[in-house]
């Protein structure tokens, strides 16, 4: 078995996987560095593993019948060669298996989605401005590329967006908006950025955020023709 980088387990969540209890486990090791990132700890992809992956299994044992779920998130966990293995075990125990991805390695989330039961994929902005909130140029291109992975799967998916008023306008939410009904995908759930991490340092504390997105939905619903404002095309 591939072993897997682990930063930190979770041990209770009804907020990670829609509808049911679930674990989290957070792996090692992300190529951005998002300027708004909850988890800048675990950003470096060397660090010493907090908990081995055989002490999760053990638990994990332990809570059959109480949990439905194992998430993976991060970190980027698709940066892991030992994800697939780990997502074979928990589901051999009889856990649901969920991922948080950002979706930056569109070839390794398509192949561990037969593995998964539900995806959360963030979506940082239109493709075209990735650059802007990660740091990487053309990062945009490998997350379409994996939404459309992901829509091909039918593997049940939500989509997100982290929304600080530093990184994306009402205008980006709309052009996003369109690209993603272009592509037959549901609408983004918008997210507050919260004030930890990286995001602490941004110029905007989350007041002055939450202002500047008044009238933003955060249901889910299409943002095309909200806002007071049409997506470019
Ligand atoms: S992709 Fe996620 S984990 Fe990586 S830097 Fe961005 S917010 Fe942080």
């Amino acid at each position: 078995m591939n072993l897997l980088q682990i930063g930190g387990l979770a041990p209770w969540s009804s907020i990670d996987y829609p509808g049911a209890m679930s674990a989290v486990v957070f792996c090692q090791g992300c190529p951005w560095r998002c300027l708004y990132c909850h988890n800048p700890h675990l950003l470096p992809r060397k660090a010493a593993s907090t908990i081995e992956l055989t002490d999760v299994l053990h638990f994990l044992q332990r809570r059959r019948g109480l949990l439905d779920a194992v998430v993976f998130s991060g970190g980027e966990p698709t940066l892991q060669t030992g994800l697939p293995d780990a997502l074979m075990a928990v589901r051999d125990m009889g856990f649901r298996t969920g991922l948080h991805t950002a979706g930056i390695y569109p070839e390794r989330l398509r192949a561990v989605l037969p593995l998964l039961d539900w995806v959360g994929l963030d979506i940082k902005a239109p493709f075209e401005r990735y650059a802007s909130i990660t740091g990487v140029a053309d990062s945009g291109w490998a997350v379409r590329d994996s939404l459309q992975y992901l829509l091909d799967s039918k593997v049940a998916y939500e989509l997100r967006t982290t929304v600080h008023a530093a990184s994306l306008s009402a205008e980006d939410l709309v052009l996003l908006d369109v690209q993603l009904l272009r592509m037959g995908a549901r609408p983004v759930v918008l997210q507050k950025c919260r004030p930890q991490g990286q995001a602490a340092n941004l110029p905007y504390g989350a007041e002055e955020t939450f202002r500047q997105q008044d009238g933003a939905e955060q249901d889910g619903t299409r943002l095309v023709g909200k806002l007071g404002m049409k997506g470019k095309m």
